[in-house]
């Protein structure tokens, strides 16, 4: 059998002696053909712990090259690899570890990385099929209990080739990666297609405003390629050191949460094309802005078309595909979705195998793609379908406003009405008037928030997108 097992073995006999993985904290560096070799010590480590087939391996840690190392192995020798967030409570992280039951859990790396080194590789695993689940990945739990997403190598391929296509990833790119490994930004969008294209990851164990800054802005380290969500990039620019004309970036990737166009505009001024993309832990990459900061900025808002092995469609509710310009739910076919989710009996996919994203989207007469919001969180006022989203990238544009989360709440005139949660700008104040004056330059009466409410910080997930149903349940409690 002379099949090469994974993109790491190959670039390994390509191009042994090129940068695959440096993880930041340590200092530690892995060549392609080092990276190959502490893959294969990794299966004797693991099997030694008495891993086997479809025996999964959870890890509980900040980021490093070892995560790396560790699902590389997993996939060859069969297993299953399981980043968990660090970020949740003891019993959110009891909830998780019982739904995968693993075989072993890593809380950290040092053990791990001293055995590694240690091993000595045996024979080389057989090729597997890589129609496997090999990867659970968990949805980051914005709407209620996170999801174990059944990833296959597959999977994780054909997203590594729809960014890698998108964000012109080739073996020159260096990703600096410090957004989550258990977040599919981090893992799937970032890591995979670095790994497939032969290019470069600098693992970072979290994101820092000032030490990305610094980061971005070494010549040493040369980074092509940042992919993060909209609040980190929100971060970025808030730094002290902020010199984003010292970046040797070819797009500052976004995706996760939405990014009101105010803010795109904000960053194309300062001569960063920010690249707007579409994903989900099902399904990784699917939509993604072209690199090009004339488009960037003609259709700031959309996040792009879809990557090349991906099939889009959006459709009312009984399936029927809408006309241009109409709102639908986005519906997406190709070998980079899911089949379904760990433990659970509900297929991820329709009877007819597309996959329904829950999110509501709009095409434009060239064909880009803006999300509108989560069919789940618009709300009727008055008979008229809010999508708090738009609300949301109105209000942002504000120059007083830092952070801005709107909800639908019960009324009884209106049935239901908006109401705005503000994190205001340090030292800046803002009254209720101004806000919905600032509003209705833009938007419809029934669109415009009833309530404004002003707070320290919005209740988020660990990659930063709002949790809404807590701004829900907090107020129907209150
Ligand atoms: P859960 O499924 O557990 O509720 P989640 O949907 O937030 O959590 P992820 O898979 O991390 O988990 O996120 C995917 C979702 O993020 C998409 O379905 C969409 O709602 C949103 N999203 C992703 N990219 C964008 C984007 N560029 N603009 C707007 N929303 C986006
Ligand atoms: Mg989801």
């Amino acid at each position: 059998d002379f099949t090469t097992p994974d993109p790491v073995a190959l670039h390994a006999r390509l191009r042994p002696d090129a940068l695959a993985c440096l993880d930041l904290a340590t200092g530690k560096k892995w060549t392609y053909a080092a990276l190959d070799a502490d893959i294969e010590r990794a299966v004797v480590v693991l099997r030694a712990k008495g891993v086997t087939e479809g025996d999964r391996v959870a890890v509980l840690a900040r980021n490093s090259g070892w995560q790396v190392v560790m699902q590389q192995a997993l996939i060859r020798m069969g297993g299953i690899f399981v980043p968990l967030n660090w970020r949740l409570s003891e019993p959110e992280i009891d909830i998780l570890l019982a739904d995968c039951a693993p075989r072993h859990l890593y809380r950290d790396l040092t053990d791990f990385a001293e055995a590694v080194e240690l091993a000595v590789p045996g024979s080389r695993c057989t090729p597997r099929s890589q129609s496997e689940t090999c990867t659970i990945l968990y949805t980051s739990g914005t709407s209620g209990t996170p999801k174990g997403a059944m990833l296959s190598a597959s999977c994780l391929l054909a997203t590594a080739v729809n960014f890698g296509v998108l964000g012109e990833v080739d073996s020159n790119s260096v990703f600096l990666c410090d957004t989550p490994i258990f977040h599919v930004i981090g893992l799937v969008t970032q890591i995979w297609p670095a790994l497939l294209r032969g290019g470069t990851c600098l693992i970072s164990p979290g994101f820092d405003p000032e030490l990305t800054n610094t980061r971005l802005a070494d010549p040493a380290l040369r980074v092509t390629h940042y992919f993060c969500v909209p609040q980190m990039a929100e971060g970025l620019r808030h730094a002290r050191n902020f010199a984003p004309d010292r970046w040797a970036l070819k797009a500052l990737f976004t995706g996760g949460a939405p990014n009101p166009a105010a803010h795109i505009h904000w960053w194309l001024d300062r001569g960063v094309p920010m690249v707007d993309g579409y994903g989900m832990t099902e399904c990784g990459t699917i939509l993604g802005m072209p690199l090009s900061a004339r488009i960037v900025r003609e259709k700031a808002g959309a996040v792009g078309l879809p990557g090349p092995l991906t099939r889009v469609r959006l459709v009312d509710e009984e399936g029927r595909e809408v006309p241009q310009g109409t709102e639908g739910e986005v519906l997406v076919h190709g070998p980079n979705v899911i089949r379904g989710y760990w433990n659970r009996e509900d297929s991820a996919l329709g009877a007819d195998g597309w996959l329904r994203t829950g999110d509501v989207g709009r095409a434009d007469t060239d064909g880009y793609i803006t999300i509108v919001d989560r069919r789940k969180d618009m709300f009727i006022s008055g008979g008229e379908n809010v999508y708090p989203v738009e609300v949301e990238s109105v209000m942002a544009a504000h120059p007083a406003i830092r952070e801005v989360a709107v909800i639908g709440v019960p009324d009884s005139r209106w049935g239901e009405v908006g109401r705005a949660f503000v994190v205001l700008v340090p030292g800046q104040a803002i009254s209720e008037n101004e806000l919905a004056q600032h509003c209705e330059a833009s938007l419809a009466r029934y669109k415009i928030p009833k309530t404004f409410v002003t707070v320290d910080a919005l209740p988020r997930t660990a990659s930063g997108k709002v949790m809404k149903h807590i701004l829900r349940d907090e107020f129907l409690t209150a």
